[in-house]
């Protein structure tokens, strides 16, 4: 019996998924059982960027490839801000989130560092020069958007509510599976007025977003949506059924977790876990850093490949062999193989270039996106004139042991653990109260009895979560502030307060872009070979810091505000995740596809090829059902073992599709 080579192409959230459940996972048949390593196969992972996952294989950045963590000073005892993916929805049965995100982070013993990302419920907005806060727009205090019918009184989630409505009930869909559904099936159900573009019977999955959201919003009410949301890549014209479920996600008031020891650390966990599990079964887990796939065939069953070295990425090296090959990477990744691919001496199945491959890699809209961190010596929002509300109260189960050890009675925490709402979800447990007296008022209907002055004191106080995130939201090119604060791991160091003081998607990546240089500098790599986001976060220039300044000043103070008013910061750095490889921060369905087809197929392109059968699979976010999620990579990485390899799910829930069908 001949030894197996399985190689893994990215060492991002799908390349490391796939690897450890390739380590851990049980076979369901017999099938599955020689599909399996043992020991004296070879588990390859390469990866591009060369990430900081421990002493022994150090890196240029933390791990986590479009998630990456940026502490500062390089620091990991000090504050910390997110530069790429930054949070999770915590799984629960009857509200669903990210069941495998969950799962990986409690498998790995990470749900000790799990707390609260703390959304606000009343975002600070500076909209068209003005600034405001979400619940003070009103009929009588409108916000500045000229919209028929009074749509500037109104929140300005309505718009997804409304264009949302023409296609859903409050029935249908609800579940993850009616959404997979929905995703080919849903229609307009409401005759239109004549004037409409769009009509009953129209398939939602044939309109694009924009083009759905202006018909029915009007020029301003469209731009009073996309300004006020935060994120331009909600509103672009990208598929509408699937916009309806995404945009409910980020609607105010739904709660995020994230690891208080930054998102890296689970990628930092993952890589370990690897390791030890490779060792354990003698398996040997080859790791190769600044290495990337630089073309890929197959040849009568086995994949042949070339790869190509950090110095010189686009030179192929000598061809090696493996019996199965993840392309865990984002569609410009895959594309740019695809490109040297059909380039190369062809005497084998180029399964990148056949034109249904190509045309379904197409279904993914690439998303590009900017970030850029300062850490402060002061938290000087907190006294600006307009101050985020980021106040935020919450009965954990670390507070229900603060108030046992503080002697309430039993009763109290018990129903103050377990009692729901009509809905289904808790009335107290884990809800994120905004202000003392929601949380004394829920509590006290919980419990069913007043608080007497000690009690009040002692809630609030145990109750109390960092004052932090956020975020604020605007129409000038910074687009989000999301404030981390003080977040040490280490309390008793120097104080620093990180804020995340812009976060753009789509529009302004290339505002940003042309701060990167000084004022008397000219570009001295080509776009297409500036490989910043693996390098790490690449600090700004005195422009780009200067810039900033001045539109958090006007976002915090009012319009024309002094930059003076926000203080130098102690480091700058930023992220522009519109560069390669991933050319990216995220990815979103196109309209006109049938895209659950495309999930199906594209995970084993040659699936789209007649008599073809090539061990080479695609996987990651790019191709998922939780496109811009962390979940979506692992999801489409679990699928395909699940499917190809007879892996027994990590999770077995029937109301979960890991992908749709
Ligand atoms: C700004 C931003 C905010 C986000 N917010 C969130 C969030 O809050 N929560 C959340 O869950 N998700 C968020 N996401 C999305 C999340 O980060 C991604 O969905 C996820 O990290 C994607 O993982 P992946 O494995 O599919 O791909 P990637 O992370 O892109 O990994 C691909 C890997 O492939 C490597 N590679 C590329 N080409 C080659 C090659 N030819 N050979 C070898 N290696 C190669 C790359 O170097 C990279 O390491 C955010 C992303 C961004 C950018």
């Amino acid at each position: 019996m001949t030894n197996k080579t399985y190689s893994i192409f990215g060492a991002g959230a799908a390349g490391l998924y796939t690897a450890w459940r390739l380590l851990n996972g049980k076979p369901k048949n017999a099938k599955g059982k020689a599909k399996q390593l043992t020991a004296g196969d070879t588990l390859e992972l390469y990866d591009w960027g060369k990430y900081d996952f421990s002493k022994k294989h150090p890196g240029t950045r933390e791990p986590g490839a479009r998630v990456c963590t940026w502490h500062y000073q390089d620091n990991k005892e000090k504050s910390y801000l997110e530069l790429g993916g930054m949070r999770y929805a915590e799984y629960d049965k009857k509200t669903g989130g990210h069941l495998l995100v969950t799962t990986v982070i409690k498998q790995l013993g990470l749900d000790n560092y799990s707390r609260i990302f703390n959304e606000s419920n009343d975002q600070l907005l500076f909209l068209r020069n003005r600034n405001m806060f979400l619940t003070e727009i009103s009929p009588g205090d409108p916000a500045p958007y000229n919209i028929s019918g009074g749509g500037a009184g109104q929140s300005p989630y309505e718009g997804f509510s409304i264009v949302q409505n023409l296609a859903t009930t409050s029935q249908y869909p609800s579940t993850r599976k009616e959404w997979c559904d929905f995703n080919n099936t849903g229609k307009i159900i409401e005759a239109q007025p004549e004037s409409s573009v769009f009509q009953k019977g129209d398939k939602a999955k044939d309109i694009g977003y924009w083009n759905l959201m202006y018909d029915q919003l009007g020029p301003e009410g469209y731009q009073y949506t996309a300004d006020a949301n935060g994120y331009s890549s909600n509103v672009i014209n990208w598929n509408s059924a699937v916009a309806f479920n995404s945009n409910n996600e980020f609607a105010p008031g739904n709660q995020y977790k994230t690891l208080t020891l930054g998102y890296s650390a689970m990628f930092t966990a993952l890589f370990a876990a690897i390791e030890e599990l490779a060792k354990e079964k003698g398996i040997n887990f080859r790791y190769y850093p600044d290495t990337r796939l630089h073309s890929v065939l197959d040849k009568k069953g086995m994949v042949h490949f070339k790869t190509g070295t950090r110095k010189n990425p686009w030179q192929p090296s000598a061809e090696k062999t493996c019996d199965a090959a993840w392309l865990a990477m984002p569609r410009n990744a895959i594309e740019l193989v695809a490109e040297a691919t059909r380039y190369q001496p062809n005497d084998g199945l180029d399964v990148l270039n056949d034109q249904r491959v190509k045309l379904y890699l197409e279904a993914a809209v690439m998303q590009p996106s900017y970030k850029i961190g300062l850490f402060f010596n002061e938290p000087w929002w907190k006294t600006a004139t307009y101050s985020p509300r980021l106040t935020s109260l919450t009965v954990n189960d670390d507070a229900l042991k603060g108030l046992a050890d503080l002697k309430w009675p039993a009763a109290y925490l018990k129903k103050m653990k377990t009692t729901k709402k009509q809905d289904g979800t808790f009335l107290v447990y884990n809800v994120v109260f905004d202000s003392a007296d929601a949380i004394v008022a829920a509590v006290e209907q919980c419990v069913g009895a007043r608080l007497d002055a000690r009690q009040l004191g002692e809630l609030l106080t145990t109750t109390k979560q960092l004052d932090s995130i956020g975020p604020a939201f605007t129409d000038t090119p910074i687009r989000m502030a999301v404030y981390f604060g003080d977040n040490a791991l280490n309390q008793s160091s120097e104080k620093v307060y990180g804020m995340l003081a812009s976060y753009d998607d789509e529009y302004f990546t290339t505002f940003w872009r042309e701060l990167e240089e000084g004022v008397k500098e000219d570009w001295t790599i080509p776009m297409s070979d500036d490989l910043q986001p693996l390098i790490g976060p690449r600090k700004a220039s005195p422009a780009m810091v200067k810039m900033l300044r001045k539109q958090l000043a006007e976002m915090h103070f009012g319009p024309g505000s002094d930059p003076a008013l926000v203080p130098e910061p102690l480091e700058a750095r930023y992220m522009d995740w519109s560069l390669p490889p991933f050319n990216a921060g995220y990815h979103a369905w196109a309209a006109h596809y049938d895209i659950c087809d495309v999930m199906q197929k594209i995970r084993k392109p040659s699936q789209l090829i007649k008599g073809a059968d090539a061990n080479i699979f695609i996987v990651g976010e790019a191709y998922s059902n939780d496109q811009a999620w962390v979940e979506g990579a692992y999801c489409t990485s679990e699928s395909v073992l699940n499917e190809f390899f007879d892996i027994e799910p990590i999770v077995d829930n029937p109301d979960y599709p890991f992908i749709c069908s």
